[in-house]
């Protein structure tokens, strides 16, 4: 067991669980059971809170956790207390936001895909999230979307159209997933949630994600001096370098 006061922090998406899937009561009773006794444990989800917690069991998560951090970390619970909440509104502005939402409306209005539902622009607390097919297309959808879209760019056009509109915006635009993209303000990605622990004491930081490369939600965290950071491809893997890590 480490001596030092280490905080192993978790993506959740595809680090502590397969992705889009809760996590397997094996590997949470491993958390618990064998990581919680040797150091500090928390999350830094991309999603928010109500994402995070059908993932993870339930709203227990921000009790069993020492720190819960959704939405990279706008919002935050310590010991299953809530500390602070930010929000894309009260960072932008109604104007500045709305004149943006409108554009990307008038943007997908005229967007022709193969098939397009619905819900084209999500509003969540630190982000926008913008999905050219809509997100309640079914599964089947979804992977045929990421197909077309690998041939088509049509994430990556409407990117590029949003960055010559609003040069100076001060948004920062990451794909992710198979059919969305995400928009948030500069410097709202993983790292903002360790401002919250620079006074915390911790000698170490362990941060595991599986989206490590440019361009993926981990990369920012993954590379940052206050980090150590562990690279995984799936739950095993992490439990795998957990063990390794901690010598359990
Ligand atoms: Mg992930």
């Amino acid at each position: 067991m480490p001596s030092k006061k280490i905080l192993c922090l978790f993506d959740v998406d595809g680090t502590l669980t397969k992705p889009r899937n809760k996590i397997e009561p094996h590997f949470e009773e491993f958390i618990y059971k064998k990581i919680k006794p040797c150091c500090l444990i928390g999350i830094v989800g991309g999603s928010d809170m109500k994402k995070i917690a059908e993932q993870m069991n339930g709203y227990e998560v921000i009790k069993k956790f020492d720190y819960v951090f959704a939405e990279n970390g706008l919002v935050y619970f310590k010991n299953g207390v809530e500390v602070a909440r930010v929000s894309i509104q009260k960072h932008m502005g109604e104007q500045k936001l709305q004149k943006f939402i409108n554009y990307c409306l008038g943007y997908l209005a005229k967007v022709y895909l193969p098939v397009k539902r619905g819900t084209f622009i999500e509003f969540r607390n630190g982000m926008l999230n913008i999905s050219p097919i809509g997100r309640s297309c079914s599964q089947s959808e979804r992977d045929d979307f990421e197909r077309y879209d690998k041939v088509n760019h049509v994430r990556k056009d409407m990117i590029e159209a949003l960055r010559k509109e609003f040069p100076d915006i001060g948004l920062t635009y990451s794909i992710g997933g198979q059919i969305s993209f995400d928009v948030f303000p500069d410097g709202w990605d993983k790292t903002y949630c360790l401002q919250h622990l620079e006074g915390e004491g911790f000698e170490e930081i362990h941060f595991f994600g599986d989206k490590t490369d440019i361009g993926g939600n981990d990369h920012e965290i993954f590379h940052d001096s206050r980090t150590i950071g562990h690279k995984v491809v799936d739950p095993d893997d992490t439990k795998m370098q957990l063990i390794d890590l901690l010598a359990i």
